[in-house]
């Protein structure tokens, strides 16, 4: 019998202007970008806190702490690729991940198919077990007022 276990995750990340904006590993165009000690790929975290959570490992921070030099400006997508080697190295793969991106600007429907084709790459699944959806809040608290972006994700893991 298969061992199928799902965690969650959820990350926010401050919008400033001038600073670039990566989302599932792609830059995304526009004025603002993620504040961050990594590459502020906010997305990808809250996916790695899914995966992590999913086997108890604790959260993103405690594998990759943000105080560490080795992490300062790093590209997400090596942060995914890592932990994807721990849920390996404990026998199990990825089953399918869901992820909600919260975003008043810009739209991001046209960059959502290449989003998903990355993070199949690094997670070693079929692009139809990677769903990537994105939502305004119809201009409510922080992501309305475009002072930040938050991500939910969710992920099943199998053994
Ligand atoms: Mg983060």
């Amino acid at each position: 019998m298969e061992d199928l276990r799902l965690g969650n995750g959820y990350d926010v990340h401050r919008l400033e202007a001038g600073l670039p904006l990566f989302l599932c590993g792609i830059k995304i165009e526009g004025p603002l970008g993620c504040v961050a000690h990594s590459d502020g790929d906010v997305a990808i975290h809250a996916l790695c806190d899914a995966l992590l959570g999913a086997l108890a490992l604790g959260d993103i921070g405690k594998h990759f702490p943000d105080t560490s030099d080795e992490f300062k400006g790093i590209d997400s997508k090596i942060l995914l690729f890592r932990t994807v080697k721990l849920v390996k190295g404990l026998g199990y793969r990825v089953g399918n991940v869901d992820l909600t991106i919260c975003l008043q600007k810009p739209k991001l429907s046209s960059y959502v198919s290449l989003m998903r084709v990355t993070l199949a790459g690094i997670l070693e699944i079929p692009v139809t077990s990677v769903s990537v959806k994105a939502t305004t809040t119809e201009k409510l608290g922080f992501v309305g007022r475009e002072e930040g972006c938050a991500v939910y994700a969710t992920a099943v893991v199998i053994k």
